[in-house]
């Protein structure tokens, strides 16, 4: 496959990560007769719509596709953050049904036996499992974290080590063993669940509805493409730019490299917010936007607020049923065509959002 970044919206997980896989031609990622491992985020065991865990529609469409393709050798690897328990979160978020539906075993990391490996850092203990595959698959969720500013591919690997290492790692900073451990650790694919993650923690609890999936084989062009999604400067996610030196992947890419299987249609509206979204939402005039145009607006809003402008943003409108209508204020996305400042795209990243405001506020 080569280094792009595949993206698909919709309200149906399963269709759209189906769709997405089929269109993308990742099947080339995987060699006949080769043995897969899916490694979700189930960081704790609490279900996909809170905003922490991979919804289990994706690792239901990934099963289906390698099975389509004649790759039936697969297995779920998992081993929770430290004081959760990796079988509670198999069953907390469906992984017992969908092992028993499809005959795929399922494997707690935490039980596993490790190697200590070689990285750039020194040793790091890593998973015997997480490493024996011919095929890892990597299904972490786009979402903030209160440590790192945002978590997605590369510190899903994380999950893939025993509990003593993830302790090190914390008292190491995770920004140098997280970005060494990408070195140890290569998937042959990255699915991102980008329906839901949360704003800012990665145990969930404020999640921001997007319904988007998007894949690609370099996990630093992942994490870099998700901070734009976020409005986050990749640079403030140390271990993103540290991955790269050490040969983990490339932080660059251009608009040609995102490759967009079609555009978002469904409406907000089917998912209640937190009170913290619905805080950042309130200098907005919304009317039936897109979830992934609307959840672009929200994180882009949750950085004008770190920053401590929230306060001063101008009136913005975003959806589309603001087409052709006047709006004296900043619109968002290409709906609001009649708006006075207008950002383009359909969605507008993040990033693109908070450009203007910013621009508006000086
Ligand atoms: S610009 Fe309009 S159609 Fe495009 S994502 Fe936003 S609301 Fe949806």
């Amino acid at each position: 496959m080569q280094r792009k970044i595949h993206v698909a919206y919709g309200g149906d997980i399963l269709k759209t990560t189906r769709f997405l896989l089929e269109q993308s031609g990742a099947i080339d990622c995987f060699p006949e007769g080769a043995s897969v491992a899916l490694k979700p985020n189930l960081v704790v065991g609490r279900p996909a719509d809170g905003g922490a865990t991979t919804h289990i529609q994706i690792v239901q469409a990934l099963i289906e596709f390698l099975f389509d393709h004649n790759r039936r050798d697969v297995t779920i690897i998992e081993g929770s953050w430290v004081g959760d328990d990796t079988r509670r979160a198999f069953a907390a978020c469906g992984f017992d049904d969908i092992s028993r539906r499809y005959g795929v075993p399922l494997f707690d990391l935490k039980r596993d036996s490790y190697t200590a490996v070689d990285t750039p850092i020194g040793k790091i203990k890593v998973c015997d499992r997480a490493r024996g595959a011919d095929c890892l698959v990597n299904l972490p969720v786009l979402k903030g974290h209160c440590q790192t500013v945002m978590t997605c591919a590369l510190k899903n690997m994380k999950g893939c080590i025993p509990d003593n290492e993830k302790r090190r790692f914390h008292s190491l900073g995770l920004t140098e063993p997280i970005a060494a451990l990408n070195t140890a650790l290569r998937p042959v694919l990255h699915v991102v669940d980008g329906i839901c993650g949360d704003l800012n923690f990665e145990e969930g609890g404020n999640p921001v509805l997007q319904e988007r999936v998007f894949l690609g084989v370099d996990p630093v062009m992942i994490d870099a493409f998700g901070c734009s999604l976020m409005g986050v400067d990749p640079r403030d996610v140390g271990y993103i730019e540290l991955a790269q030196q050490y040969g983990a992947g490339s932080m660059a890419f251009t608009p040609q490299d995102i490759v967009l299987h079609n555009q978002p249609q469904t409406h907000r509206g089917a998912m209640r917010q937190s009170g913290q979204v619905a805080r950042l939402a309130k200098c907005v005039k919304a009317c039936d936007a897109c979830s992934a145009c609307y959840g672009s607006l929200i994180h882009a809003l949750a950085r004008l607020d770190e920053e401590g402008l929230l306060g001063y943003a101008p009136k913005i409108a975003i959806g589309q049923g603001m087409r052709g209508v006047p709006f004296d204020g900043v619109g968002v996305g290409r709906c609001c065509d009649q708006a006075k400042i207008k950002i383009p795209g359909c969605p507008p990243s993040a990033a693109a959002i908070l450009q203007t405001l910013r621009d508006q506020l000086k």
